[in-house]
């Protein structure tokens, strides 16, 4: 017996390739690492994990130092930075924990806002470049897009859709590796003179 590792679909030993997803079979699929559910927000955390990654509720038994202030006994993770802080340190944002570096990213259901533009081109290629480093993005009001470089759309009630700013979202975790990524590189157009 064979596996497709994508679609999961059952094939026989003589076959090769899952012919859904074009992709080699294989002879057994991962076993799911079990997880911990957060009682604090309900996502799934790694049994050895102290913290929820998601909403940065503290776990261990441990007693940690704030990363501000040694003195500061750490009370909860930043769900952007993933680092320890006190309570003076954290707030709570829709029972999420965000340092005060942290605090004023957009934010929505463990995704923060990395990008936010009504410029649809370079929300592309931002988005691009997010994707080509392996990182996660979703993107809200970006299926106008399509529909104006068909040249469909290119008039006044058109332009308008795109009044509201298309917004690039990044796991929270990741929001720190996108920003590197995105500081990376050529300089877009800044000409310093
Ligand atoms: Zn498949
Ligand atoms: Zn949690
Ligand atoms: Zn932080
Ligand atoms: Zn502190």
């Amino acid at each position: 017996m064979k596996f497709c590792p994508n679609c999961k679909i059952e094939y026989t030993d003589e076959a090769i390739f899952c012919s859904d997803c074009n992709i080699l079979l294989v002879e057994a699929l991962p076993v799911p690492a079990p997880m911990n559910q957060c009682d604090n927000c309900s996502g799934e955390v790694d049994l050895d994990s102290d913290y929820c990654p998601q909403c940065g509720t503290l776990y261990a038994e441990d007693q940690y130092s704030c990363t501000n202030h040694p003195t500061g006994i750490a009370t909860g993770v930043c769900v952007v930075c993933q680092k320890l802080f006190c309570n003076e340190c954290l707030s709570e944002k829709k029972k999420r924990l965000y340092c005060t570096d942290h605090v004023h990213i957009e934010a929505s259901e463990g995704w923060t806002v990395i990008f936010s533009s009504t410029d649809y081109y370079e929300a592309e290629i931002i988005r691009g470049k997010l994707d080509s480093a392996g990182i996660t993005t979703h993107s809200t009001n970006t299926t106008n897009i399509g529909v104006l470089a068909d040249g469909f759309m290119d008039n006044a009630l058109g332009r308008t859709i795109f009044r509201y700013p298309i917004k690039i979202f990044v796991p929270a975790d990741q929001y720190l590796s996108a920003k590197e990524i995105l500081s990376e590189g050529p300089a877009a157009d800044d000409t310093e003179d």
